[in-house]
């Protein structure tokens, strides 16, 4: 990995190209607080220039047949093998995860690629003979031309790697514009896709902020969005594209509830709610953020799990070295918004049980740091509550019955995920059957789904009819087209008469 801060460059019609006059942002590396790479800044020129790429390609690869689109994925599954650790510790030093989180990114960004190479199988349409006497039906799907992905911060692998090995196994091409504050482990999974044999154009990359943003959303040649991000952006941006006629599946943030109920295993549920909360350091849309304690089991668990928490050691992630539990946040502004919060909902009457506000990281003194924080009594109100915090904080409030703590966990906006921890399977169903979130876990605090099954978020975390991955990210990328045929001469009587 190159010490020296470099540009992030564009790609299109297979090739790379820097663009030195264009203004830049900066790519940090959250454990140091050094910058990695400078990410240029695109408009709409630029976006006109990867669109176009993408368009020529179209074509061609619209008429590659399945079967060997799914070959070039099959190639680039065996590099990804053969590079994944290389991957992992990129992806860990330009995000700031742990080297065992940046290995489950990317592992579940494989699985992508591998359930994309059924495709095949999944392109395969319906068929009705005789729908009338000698005319038959069928239907099959077929690409949408060229599709964009726009990507957040939080998984540099796996949230690209949700959509355009799913887009291009269609027979699409792809723009991809990653997040401007992560931009390095897409770059070098491209240069993989390259040599899996992947032709110029079918794959391209833009850089930039709103303005790149926009000028994708408004492009006439761009068929479909895909965005995974916060909530106020997914929103707009899924007004904004449906405006200009394109499909859009629009992701947005969370705010996951997990109850705990008073039979919960005290060890183990323990155990699994601090990864599910304090996991990424907390910037997972499926991150546990809030715990709902029913009657007894705060006083059952809580200890538990504030010792645990104590425990957890805070340091840099960028080097094969030891690693800690948790690594850095992912800049000093989102760190001192996250310590603000915590001031503020302490403040609201909150009460710390571990506080994360000042780590001390001798190592890595100018990281972005945050230790892991727990905090009791939080109620509807507290500043803590009025936004989805995307750090390591776990609130907790209080239940008398399980009825409540879906009373309080459906009165917030979001609804990625939910979970119940319990011995009960009256309770857990209950839970299943009422709780409004797309993506529920019953003794399983962090219920992302894999690449088979759709991320199926509801309510203000998901804009759009179709859902990122499996089945869904096939329908989502293409259009059916519906065939009844005819042969004059056959099945009109004539041939029944032989
Ligand atoms: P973000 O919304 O700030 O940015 C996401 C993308 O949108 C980036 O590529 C960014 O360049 C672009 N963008 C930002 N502001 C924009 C604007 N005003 N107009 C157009 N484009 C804009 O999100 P983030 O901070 O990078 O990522 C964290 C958020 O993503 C959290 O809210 C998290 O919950 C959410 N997320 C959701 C899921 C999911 O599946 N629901 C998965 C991962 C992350």
């Amino acid at each position: 990995m190159s010490s020296t801060p470099d540009n992030c460059l564009i790609y299109l019609d297979g090739k790379w190209k820097e663009l030195g006059y264009l203004p830049t942002s900066p790519v940090y590396n959250p454990s140091r607080g050094s910058i990695l790479a400078h990410v240029p800044l695109c408009g709409p020129a630029e976006v006109n220039l990867v669109v176009d790429s993408a368009k020529r390609a179209f074509p061609n690869w619209r008429d590659t047949p399945p079967n060997e689109r799914a070959q070039v994925l099959f190639r680039l599954k065996i590099l990804l093998e053969d590079a994944f650790e290389e991957l992992c510790l990129g992806i860990a030093t330009e995000h700031g995860k742990t080297l065992s989180e940046a290995r489950g990114d990317l592992r579940r960004g494989i699985e992508v690629v591998e359930f994309a190479c059924g495709i095949p199988t999944l392109l395969m349409g319906e068929s009705l003979e005789n729908i009338a006497r000698g005319i038959d039906c069928h239907t099959d799907r077929h690409p949408l031309g060229v599709v964009a992905g726009i990507c957040p911060f939080n998984f540099p692998a796996l949230v690209p790697m949700w959509m355009w090995p799913i887009a291009i196994a269609c027979g699409n091409t792809f723009v991809l514009k990653p997040s401007e504050k992560v931009p390095l482990t897409m770059q070098r999974v491209v240069g993989l896709l390259e040599k899996a044999g992947l032709p110029p154009g079918v794959m391209n990359i833009v850089h930039g902020g709103r303005e790149c943003v926009d000028a994708l959303l408004e492009h006439p040649d761009v068929a479909a969005i895909s965005f995974v991000g916060s909530t106020p952006v997914a929103r707009e941006i899924h007004r904004k594209a449906t405006s200009f006629g394109k499909r859009v599946q629009a992701a947005g943030g969370a705010k996951n509830f997990i109850v705990l109920m008073p039979d919960a295993d005290v060890e183990r549920t323990a155990e699994a709610v601090k990864d599910g909360a304090f996991g990424c350091a907390g910037e997972r849309c499926m991150a546990g953020s809030t715990a709902i304690a029913v009657g007894d089991a705060g006083s059952k668990l809580l200890p538990a799990l504030a010792d645990l928490v104590k425990s957890m050691k805070v340091g840099p992630t960028d080097s094969n070295d030891r690693q800690p539990d948790m690594g850095a946040v992912i800049s000093a502004s989102h760190r001192d918004h996250v310590t603000g919060l915590i001031h503020r909902g302490e403040q609201a009457g909150a009460k710390v049980l571990a506080d994360g506000r000042s780590p001390l990281i001798e190592e890595a003194p100018d990281g972005f740091f945050l230790g892991p924080t727990l905090i009791d009594q939080v109620e509807y109100g507290n500043p803590l509550m009025d936004t989805e915090v995307f750090g390591p904080v776990l609130a907790v409030m209080r239940a008398s019955s399980l009825d409540d703590a879906i009373a309080l966990a459906n009165r917030q906006s979001y609804g990625n995920g939910a979970a119940i921890f319990t011995n009960s399977g009256k309770a857990a169903r209950e839970f299943r059957r009422q709780v409004s979130a797309g993506m529920i876990g019953i003794n399983v605090a962090v219920p992302a789904p894999l690449a088979y099954f759709p991320f199926s978020g509801w309510n203000d975390s998901f804009f759009g009819d179709l859902h990122i991955q499996g089945k869904e990210g096939v329908e989502f990328y293409t259009q059916r087209k519906t065939t009844t045929t005819r042969w004059f001469g056959y099945g009109d009587g004539e041939i029944w008469a032989k």
